[in-house]
């Protein structure tokens, strides 16, 4: 383990059983190789770690993935929020120093309608109501609508690709290309987006799937990039497989922040709530995602009600844990100057 560590911090590029190695290490190992993140993540990014808020803003979807609660074919309350709502939403994110805005969807028809219309129309409102970073995860949204998206103000592409193993990709995203899924994060960098790329833990995978999807990220070039263990939906076809435990996640957010010491690592509160945030970011992580504000009637996506209503989702409590362990919010300068440093080497304005 430490040759392949030596490896790695020397600027070699680390082989496919280097990496399985890393993914199999034992307990003793597992804490050895987080220690080791946590230095590299703290040499990189200093004590500040980002922070994005959440705006599911609709829940409608035409795709039938069948890990997901919000699958086409379940039988579920949905909502769409107004333009109105959205942008007040991403206002109050913003006066709570919250650095990014991420507007998320399902593949909801009604914002593919008409070239993307309504998407765009939020996102140039979200843009000139504020003036913190925006993501959009709108799904895999037609290749001439990209360049659209960045001129409305998109800063941030993201899109998961979940798996590269092609026959578990299948088993998932269900009557979705594969390709394409690869091709539309192609299509944000070149329109001048950063993007976003995340893997999902605990579904079947092997651990050469993980090591395999752990080192297609370095070449893709995403600026962001994610692991995310699996929840079982009540209502899906998954629902009664068993809940893995969040080990292959912590491991595989140690191992990218080893392999790709500038990334963004995200650490979030979508899958274990607040409990599991610190560790997180004690494996390596550098932003907290999924920050969702009490009492709006919006929705997480793999834990869809999980700490939102008690406020443990919030703003103010997620702080008072950073400062808590010694870590502190980036302020917005701070991570303007960092996505601005990442666009220039895209080659962007
Ligand atoms: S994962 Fe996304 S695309 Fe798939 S069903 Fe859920 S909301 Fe739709």
């Amino acid at each position: 383990m430490q040759k392949i560590l030596d490896k790695s911090a020397a600027g070699e590029e680390l082989t496919l059983k280097d990496v399985v190695r890393l993914f199999s290490a034992d307990p003793e190992e597992r804490e050895f190789l987080f220690e080791t993140a946590r230095k590299i993540r703290d040499r990189e990014f200093g004590d500040k770690i980002f922070t994005y808020g959440f705006v599911y803003f609709s829940t409608y979807c035409r795709n039938d993935c069948s890990f997901c609660y919000f699958r086409r074919t379940s039988d579920l309350e949905r909502y769409r929020k107004s333009v109105d709502e959205i942008v007040e939403l991403s206002k109050n994110l913003r006066d709570a120093g919250i650095n990014l805005v991420d507007l998320t969807m399902g593949e909801d028809p009604m914002m593919y309608k008409d070239g993307c219309a309504r998407l765009l129309e939020i996102i140039r409102a979200v843009r000139e109501a504020v003036d913190i970073g925006i993501m959009v995860s709108p799904g895999a949204v037609p290749k001439e609508v990209f360049p659209e998206m960045r001129e409305a103000g998109a800063d941030f592409y993201a899109c998961y690709q979940e798996t590269y193993n092609f026959d578990l990709f299948k088993k998932l995203r269900l009557e979705q290309d594969y390709q394409t899924r690869i091709d539309v994060r192609r299509w944000a960098k070149e329109a001048g987006m950063l993007t976003e790329d995340g893997m999902m833990t605990g579904l079947g995978e092997t651990l050469e799937d993980r090591a395999d999807f752990v080192m297609r990220m370095g070449p893709q070039g995403c600026e962001q990039i994610r692991a995310m263990t699996f929840v079982p939906q009540d209502g899906t076809p998954m629902s009664e497989l068993k809940a893995p435990d969040s080990t292959a996640e912590l491991l595989a957010i140690a191992i990218m922040r080893i392999m790709y010491p500038d990334k963004i690592i995200p650490a979030t509160l979508d899958v274990e709530g607040i409990s599991g945030m610190v560790d997180r970011i004690n494996a390596g992580a550098n932003l907290i995602t999924s920050i969702v504000p009490p009492n709006k009637k919006l929705a997480g996506v793999a834990q869809h009600e999980l700490d939102i209503d008690n406020g443990h989702r919030s703003v103010e409590y997620v702080f008072k844990i950073l400062r808590d362990i010694g870590k502190r919010p980036a302020t917005n300068e701070e991570f303007r100057e960092m996505i601005e440093g990442k666009r220039k080497e895209l080659g962007g304005c």
